[in-house]
């Protein structure tokens, strides 16, 4: 008998934990702030993930944010299938890496050109090069529960996984290598000088749960870069083609001048852009001084994946997304209020968070005092056991998808419901 098919999650993860440390290859899916062992997921489908011991959860991490239709979509499984028949990676250019950064240009008004690469934490750390060379300055200004993938200078007080582990940043990150990374607090309007190449932000917060920004941040970042001659950089991994067509930037209407993205636009496969004005990209190699690369970028694969999901994201396709987002947070909060439980759910068009608190938090600081409280592990294994898999960690968001329909948001919420139910019992 195959050794994987007699697999528990608890057996798996002790043997994984054997070859792989932490037995994960991204941190936060240790469970290590909720306890247990992960479930191992075998296949997904829709709104559903299965694990190896044959539960089926209705499933908001979605990748994190990389699903929006759902999962195994039969469109993008089909473009997926059709592209690998005709090969898997060239090392030249493709039809289709035009296509996309076309269809990312017409989705977001500013953005003239695109470059691919691999993943989010790629797109940031080439897109603050850009910045860097662009001014011929040094200094970066990050927000404190921002997260902005891991690379050295960005991962100070980062979010997501680093805020779950309990760390300000990361050993193995030299002073030199964060001496020009200045953190201020989210929500906040810096005093910025004439050092300061980048501003990176969120435009909404969502790796320290969802934090959105307050009226008049957006357009203040942008005018305190405008004073100094600073880059703004919207981090739209996460808001970019979920918000809606044109991500945060147009959603606020307060336009950067350099956008990331990764998660959606690669449909599930290993995707990231950054994108700006061609007077800034044309500073990229080949064209300008600027050297960034990637043997894999633009890879066919991922291109074909990318380009049907876009093709699925129409208005009505937001609309139903947020139609979705809103529900569930209804019904999350009157689970927690008729259960007793102090908690906020605060939504920003399809995106949804939650917190143990009384107040909605603006910032890190109260993000963390909120998070740390121990209640949502709690409700996480409630509803787990329930069938329903929220992320691992109080730092993370619900990614509802196109997929789940009004059947599993009230599975969802009546689970909700009886896990609130049984806290307030046993407190
Ligand atoms: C996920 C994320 C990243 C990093 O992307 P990876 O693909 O994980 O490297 C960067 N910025 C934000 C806002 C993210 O949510």
């Amino acid at each position: 008998m195959h050794p994987v098919e007699k697999s528990t999650n608890s057996t798996l993860f002790k043997r994984a934990q054997q070859t792989i440390p932490g037995g994960v290859n991204s941190p936060v899916r240790a469970f290590k702030s909720v306890g247990g062992a992960p479930y191992f997921v075998t296949e997904a489908s829709g709104p559903f993930v299965f694990d190896v011991e044959g539960n089926r959860y209705i499933d908001y991490v979605q990748s994190y944010g990389a699903g929006i239709c759902g999962h195994a979509h039969p469109k993008i499984v089909e473009a997926v299938f059709q592209a690998t028949k005709r090969g898997t990676s060239y090392g030249a250019p493709t039809l289709n890496e035009v296509l996309l950064a076309e269809e990312i240009c017409a989705r977001v008004q500013g953005v003239e050109m695109v470059r691919l690469t691999n993943s989010g934490t790629e797109a940031v750390m080439s897109a603050v090069r850009l910045a860097r060379g662009v001014t011929g300055r040094s200094t970066i200004v990050k927000f404190a529960g921002c997260y902005h993938g891991h690379s050295d200078s960005l991962l100070v007080s980062g979010g997501s996984g680093i805020a779950q582990q309990g760390l300000a940043g990361s050993e193995g990150v030299p002073d030199g290598a964060v001496a020009d990374t200045i953190v201020v607090p989210y929500n906040t309007i810096p005093e910025l000088d004439e050092r300061v190449a980048v501003v990176c932000v969120e435009p909404v917060a969502a790796n320290m749960g969802l934090v959105a920004p307050l009226p008049g941040f957006l357009e203040g970042l942008r005018a305190a870069c405008n004073k100094v001659g600073a880059l703004l950089l919207f981090d739209e991994v996460i808001t970019g083609f979920r918000l809606c067509k044109g991500g945060a930037a147009q959603w606020y209407k307060v336009q950067p001048d350099i956008w990331c993205f990764g998660k959606v636009v690669g449909g599930g496969l290993p995707v990231g852009a950054f994108g700006a004005s061609k007077d800034i990209m044309t500073q990229l190699a080949p064209l300008g001084g600027v050297y960034q690369a990637g043997t894999l970028s633009g890879n066919p694969l991922a291109t074909a994946a990318g380009l049907a999901t876009l093709n699925m994201l129409d208005q009505y396709a937001y609309q139903q997304l947020e139609h979705t987002a809103l529900s569930l947070q209804q019904g999350l909060e009157q689970a927690f209020s008729a259960a007793g439980i102090t908690a906020m759910v605060p939504r920003v068009g399809p995106l949804l968070g939650i917190f143990f608190t009384n107040s909605t938090p603006t910032d890190f600081n109260e993000v963390r005092e909120a998070a740390d409280n121990g209640m949502y592990p709690r409700f996480f294994h409630g509803m787990l056991s329930r069938g329903v898999a929220l992320a691992p960690g109080p730092y993370e968001i619900l990614f509802p998808s196109l997929a789940h329909t009004t059947s599993e948001i009230a599975a969802t919420v009546t689970a909700a419901s009886i896990a609130a139910l049984e806290i307030t019992r046993q407190s």
